[in-house]
């Protein structure tokens, strides 16, 4: 019974070493890692040179899933986690976990750290910026009227004389505005806390801060807060003309606000990433409406090379009982 309490007991992630007599039992601790999710396969050797003491398998593999105290999961839902009576923590290989958070399944005492791969923020940033350029030299209306065969030259402005309204600014948020900024252009943000963010102008007022976007970009996580942000009222605070990039989550927009708002030719153009319903059902009008850009939900992905020391150093913290880095916040939820 000892031997298997050993091999199974998860020190509480912000417990410190306060309830181990001896650090050094922890830190030779081998953890019991299931990883789960479709990309699995990809992973798990490189886990396994990362972390050569601890065990790691797909789900599935364990006989006995009780010996499981961890999870490395890329997954939307908690349905797979349920099989492991003893987990203790779980490494979400997804910077948004709202999928995860909103299931009625998900433990809520057990741990849980989002991915921050240093490699995202920077693909982000690339993606986003690039929208934003196409956006502000008027990409979209070039690429209309060459269908058209209308020569057609629109006001050009330079980057300062136009203004970037960046909604979250967090780990992508901050990365991408302060991008925008080395480009020249003026960037404000739309924080919860309005903490300072060197370079960009910050509000917690989300009027104010659409009533000044030309190129409004997403980058919110979704949270009950969140949600439905990007509705009828917000498109009308917007300027007219305005572009909004939504790179955050599908459900921060009200689809039906957004089609009125483009078709009214109030909201020049939207590049959408994400959506409520993926992949994008074939049916649905931004596929074939003139105003709308669709990519497949790819301005910025976990890259195995970048996350693994990420996952790496948390599964180090848990076995030595060591505060987690990331942890969401239940209450927040992000
Ligand atoms: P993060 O570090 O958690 O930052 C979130 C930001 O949003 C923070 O600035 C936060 O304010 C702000 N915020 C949260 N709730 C708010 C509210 N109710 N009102 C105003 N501001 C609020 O998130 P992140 O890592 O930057 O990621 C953001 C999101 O990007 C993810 O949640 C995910 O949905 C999305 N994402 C998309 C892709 C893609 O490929 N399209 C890839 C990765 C991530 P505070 O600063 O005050 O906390």
């Amino acid at each position: 019974m000892f031997a298997y309490y050993l091999l199974t007991y998860v020190p509480h992630p912000n417990s410190g070493n306060r309830e181990c007599g001896d650090q050094t039992l922890y830190d030779r601790r081998m953890l019991n890692v299931v990883v789960i999710g479709n990309q699995a396969s990809n992973w798990i050797e490189r886990l396994r040179s990362a972390r050569p003491d601890d065990r790691f398998d797909i789900d599935g593999a364990w006989t006995d899933p009780r010996v499981v105290n961890a999870a490395v999961i890329s997954v939307p839902n908690a349905k797979p986690l349920l099989r492991y009576p003893s987990l203790g923590f779980i490494q979400s290989l997804w910077m948004g976990v709202d999928a995860l958070l909103s299931d009625p399944e998900l433990d809520p005492d057990t741990a849980l750290a989002r991915m921050v791969d240093p490699g995202m923020p920077v693909s982000m940033a690339e993606t986003v910026t690039a929208h934003v350029l196409w956006a502000h030299r008027h990409g979209d209306v070039y690429q209309r009227n060459q269908r058209n065969r209308l020569w057609e030259e629109r006001h050009q402005p330079l980057a300062p004389q136009r203004t970037v309204t960046m909604l979250g600014l967090g780990e992508l948020g901050r990365r991408s505005a302060q991008t925008l900024i080395q480009l020249g252009f003026t960037v404000v943000g739309w924080s919860r806390s309005a903490m300072p963010v060197d370079g960009v102008h910050v509000t917690a007022d989300l009027e104010v801060a659409l009533s000044v976007g030309e190129i409004v970009v997403n980058l919110l996580p979704l949270t009950d807060a969140t949600r439905g942000v990007l509705n009828v009222n917000a498109f009308r605070a917007m300027p007219v003309d305005a572009v909004l990039i939504n790179v955050g989550r599908g459900a921060h927009v009200v689809d039906t606000d957004l089609l009125d708002a483009l078709d009214a030719r109030h909201i020049r153009h939207a590049i959408l990433d994400v959506f409520a319903e993926e992949p994008l059902p074939a049916e649905h009008r931004y596929w074939i409406h003139p105003h709308v850009t669709v990519t497949p939900h790819v301005a910025a992905d976990s890259m195995p090379a970048t996350c693994i020391p990420v996952v790496a150093e948390n599964l180090r913290r848990l076995a030595a009982g060591e505060p987690l880095n990331h942890l969401v916040d239940r209450t927040r939820g992000y």
